[in-house]
């Protein structure tokens, strides 16, 4: 029988389809199949986009990826992916893919910041940026030595940048995409349990009877896990529930029993209502056993700010911001208690009219008793919240308040298992920590926390935000495993496993992301390299932060595999390996820690951000960085260099040498005979048939030890024993991940239930639950306007906590001038900002452009057609979008939704720079605009 090359692969495909659903296929399709996979080496490795996690299965063949399909061993998608996930290895074939250090140049080929790109070599662009990071240093010290890193990145170098940034450059100044998208989850799981990450897995899906969205469209964002969802209400429809909560109606809502549109902000009244409904009305329904035993009850000022640029910052004070912008700005200092917020806010001691000046963000907070939290609900009535959180103009009152009543009800009825997912709308959100905080109210009132079917569950965006930038702890403040470089002893415990010496670590760490850019423009970042992600294109207000990277001095490096916004306003581009083109490692949503092999040779000359990092590190020694330096707040950071040689460790060292080519590291041999390298490649450790010309002009032949074990191994060491056990590095290439803590060889699927979680059953030996998470476990004691020192400080061993937190208004409102809610986000075909979606012709053809979700009314009101351009303006920028009245996002009247992921539609030129002031995370749900054609 003869068979063409696409008959082949369509053979293929349908066989690996038909296996993965478990049908049964006719012999010769079978036979077809195995003839055409001939020379295939298929190996499994992780989706390269969201935190769903999925598995897949890479085929290659001489050097080239030449087929991608879902694993069906994955537990995450069992055989499935989405329509990204099946174009996992197209985004690695785009045209433009970034081959060469490209750096902006004169005719004289000098470094010109308002020069055009030219192609230079590896060596050229290291010296580049050794030059300008010791410039940076000298002007700025190490606040001056900026990275925006990623939730992208793969665990190994998460850790390798990391250790250079923090270890080396002593800069903290080093912060995460993913702090745009789950830092107020991530504070709202230190506040709540302690310790950061869900307590649940994705088994809950299939073992709920009712699921609940909050501000999340899973159906698009986290599609795989939406066909479970699917598939558990379809398998029960009458007695499993799906209730979707959100600003407007999406593609999840088409699966929804009921829906709920609100008016942005007011979930947290939503929230309160439930609590409100439990503790007011249905009291016997509270597990007074359980919170007895397991639980307090706390709060925390509510003057925090938005997360705005404070007055008297060199930037407001030079002019940089326009009148029109200062009118929010402005309100970062104080605002007025509006009639909308007073009720919520009686409690805490404001009326409306009040004047309440605002403090920037705290962490703090404090124990009060059941009395004032119930007092804190006491507003939250079912006719003021509805009143309040009505979204949908068109909706009777009294139709919402069925749905709130309704919403209650399924939460409250006993027997009833309720899982709440939420992602974004939840998290980017001026109060996001508190919206976290108040999810977990109501699922431990009636305990139904921490339990196989219940819970209240952070999703996360990024293939690694939990795995790479939570637990590597990629951000400015954290160190690995939970710890924070505040805390001495974590900071004691970092300099030793990585044996630097003592006081090497800086202990201030407030450099977020957003400021960082914020930083660049106030002159005191003078290097900022971007990596594995697209920072310029991503934050909000980015018409400053674009302005500062291009007029300023200083010098912005960007790593990518293509040249996105970022890489356009940078000075030097360097040409990034992509995802499986290296060796990695990510960690879901789920805590499952999934790793892969490199299956092909980069592209060009693109390298891993390993190596770029381990090259950059050969340029600096001890007697460069680890000197004395004075901070900008006045604390001094130490000379270790006497320490340093008392390590054995010269002045000329170089941090490539203590870092991550020492003696631990070089114990980890390469065995080309054996599983897991034998039959792959290795370009950091063995060099590659390229023979690329690296950072000292010579070719490089490989660091000639397993530098991916090595730096996941010494990793792991931090988190093993305290909570975080994860499995050597042998073991996940053998596995289809596992769920960390990893105890004994097994996975632990729900946290801080005693039954699934060993630690929980050491800490509470015979017990149901222990919330054993060690931070914020000792805290004062108050009432809902303050705590009382003279009370002294409460301890709260295995306990997690019940929170007060009230309704308020955001910063930026529709008003007579910008007359509509804005809205921004992601579709399903393309990820984040499209830089490499945008390159696949499939996804491309399918959702070309991003569009002006509006409502018809709002349309016809002003005079709109479909698909007609528009300007879209707020008070920071405009773009042109084109009007889309129908289709997959339905908003209410008053709301347009933009997604984000077109540069052509820069949609982060018009939102604002607010940001939840305890997690820093920016709130893109919610700005004012006006709209107006074009
Ligand atoms: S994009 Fe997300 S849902 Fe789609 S295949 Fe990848 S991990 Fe799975």
């Amino acid at each position: 029988m003869s068979i063409s090359r696409r008959d082949f692969l369509k053979s293929s495909a349908a066989a690996a389809a038909a296996s993965a659903v478990g049908i049964t296929v006719p012999s010769e399709v079978q036979a077809a199949a195995a003839k055409g996979e001939e020379g295939w080496r298929w190996d499994k490795a992780a989706c390269r986009f969201c935190g769903t996690g999925c598995g897949i299965m890479l085929a290659t063949k001489n050097g080239k990826i030449v087929a991608v399909k879902g694993d069906p061993a994955a537990p995450v998608n069992r055989g499935l992916n989405c329509i990204k996930g099946y174009f996992n290895a197209k985004i690695m074939y785009g045209e433009d893919r970034l081959k060469t250090p490209l750096l902006r140049m004169n005719d004289k080929g000098e470094f010109d910041k308002h020069g055009q790109f030219k192609p230079v070599s590896w060596k050229r662009a290291f010296d580049e940026m050794e030059k300008h990071i010791r410039k940076a240093l000298k002007a700025s010290g190490p606040e001056g030595v900026a990275v925006f890193s990623s939730g992208q990145y793969t665990i190994m170098e998460g850790y390798a940048a990391q250790k250079m940034m923090k270890a080396g450059f002593r800069s903290n100044a080093f912060d995460p995409n993913a702090r745009h998208c789950m830092a107020s989850a991530v504070v709202g799981f230190y506040q709540t349990f302690g310790v950061d990450e869900p307590s649940g897995c994705y088994d809950d899906i299939e073992l709920t009877d009712t699921i609940v969205t909050w501000g999340s469209n899973m159906a698009e964002m986290h599609p795989i896990l939406w066909s479970r969802v699917t598939d558990r209400k379809l398998s029960d429809p009458d007695r499993v529930k799906v209730v979707n909560i959100q600003t407007y109606t999406h593609r999840t809502c088409d699966l929804g029993d009921f829906n709920i549109i609100f008016s942005p902000n007011t979930d947290l009244a939503l929230w309160n209502y439930i609590a409100r409904e439990i503790v007011y009305n249905h009291p016997e329904a509270i597990d007074w056993d359980f919170i007895k035993k397991h639980i307090v009850f706390a709060t925390g000022p509510v003057n925090i700010g938005y997360g705005m640029r404070r007055a008297g910052e060199k930037s407001l004070k030079e002019g940089k911001y326009s009148a029109k912008e200062m009118e929010i700005i402005k309100k970062e200092m104080a605002t007025t208690v509006s009639a909308k917020e007073a009720p919520a806010l009686a409690p805490y001691g404001y009326k409306e009219g009040d004047v309440m000046k605002h403090t920037p963000g705290t962490l703090k907070h404090w124990k009060i008793s059941f009395e004032e939290y119930k007092k804190s609900l006491e507003p939250f009535t079912l006719d003021y919240v509805a009143k309040i959180a009505k979204g949908d103009p068109n909706e009777s009152l009294e139709s919402f308040k069925k749905k709130l009543k309704d919403l209650a009800a399924l939460y409250i009825e006993k027997d009833r298992k309720v899982v709440s997912f939420w992602t974004m709308g939840m998290n980017q959100h001026t109060r996001g920590t508190w919206d976290n905080t108040l999810s977990y109210n109501v699922h431990f009132l009636l305990n139904k926390q921490a339990k196989p079917g219940n819970g209240a569950y952070s999703l996360t965006g990024q293939p690694s935000a939990c795995g790479t930038a939570r637990e590597v702890g990629t951000f400015c403040h954290r160190l690995p495993a939970d710890m924070m470089v505040k805390n001495p002893k974590h900071r004691a415990k970092a300099e030793k496993i990585w044996h630097i010496p003592e006081g090497t670590l800086n202990p201030v760490g407030n450099q977020h992301i957003v400021k960082i850019h914020r930083d660049i423009e106030d002159g005191v970042v003078k290097f900022a390299w971007v990596n594995v992600c697209n920072a310029f294109q991503d934050t909000a207000n980015a018409r400053h932060w674009i302005k500062a990277a291009r007029e300023m001095d200083n010098f912005i490096v960007t790593s990518d595999g293509y040249p996105g916004i970022s890489a356009k306003v940078s000075d030097l581009v360097l040409p990034s390996a992509m995802i499986y083109e290296k060796w990695g490692a990510y960690g879901n949503a789920e805590r499952r820690t999934q790793h892969w092999r490199q299956q092909v040779i980069p592209v060009g000359h693109a390298m891993s951000d390993t190596w770029q990092w381990v090259e950059l590190s050969k340029r600096f020694t001890v007697n460069d960085l680890w000197g004395p330096y004075t901070l900008r707040n006045g604390k001094k950071l130490p000379d270790v260099r006497e320490k340093a040689k008392a390590m054995g460790y010269k002045p000329e060292t170089t941090m490539y040498e203590i870092l991550y080519a020492n003696d631990r590291a070089k114990s980890y041999k390469i065995d080309l005979n054996s599983f897991p390298q034998k039959g792959f490649d290795n370009s950091e450790c063995l060099g590659d048939s390229r023979n690329v010309v690296g950072s000292d002009g010579k070719v490089f032949k490989g660091y000639g030890f397993m530098l991916h074990q090595y730096l996941w191994e010494e990793y792991a060491s931090f988190g093993r024993g305290h909570g975080h056990d994860l499995a050597p590095f042998e073991v996940y290439h053998k596995v289809r991940g596992l769920k960390w803590p990893v105890v004994n060889g097994k996975e632990t699927q729900w946290r801080f239930n005693v039954k699934y979680d060993p630690y929980a059953a050491k800490a509470n030996p015979g017990g149901d639950f222990a919330f054993y998470g060690p931070l914020a476990k000792k805290i004062l004691q108050g009432n809902l306007t303050g705590p009382d020192k003279s009370k002294g400080k409460f301890a709260l061993p295995n306990k997690a906590k019940i929170f007060a937190r009230p309704y308020m208004d955001p910063p930026e409102m529709p008003d007579s001038n910008y007359d509509t809610w804005l809205c921004t986000g992601r579709v399903l075909e393309h990820w984040h900002s499209g830089t490499m979606t945008m390159r696949v012709p499939e996804l491309y053809r399918a959702v070309p452009e991003a569009l002006c979700y509006m409502n018809p009314k709002d349309a016809k009101a002003k005079g709109f057609k479909n698909g007609q351009l528009i300007w879209v303006e707020s008070r920071r920028g405009k773009v042109k979008a084109r009007v889309e009245t129908r289709g997959r996002n339905r908003p209410p009247q008053g709301l347009v939704f933009v997604p984000w992921f077109d540069e052509k539609v820069f949609i982060n030129k018009v939102t604002l720079d607010a940001t939840c002031p305890m997690s820093k995370q920016t709130d893109y749900k919610k700005c004012a605009v006006k709209l107006y054609k074009a």
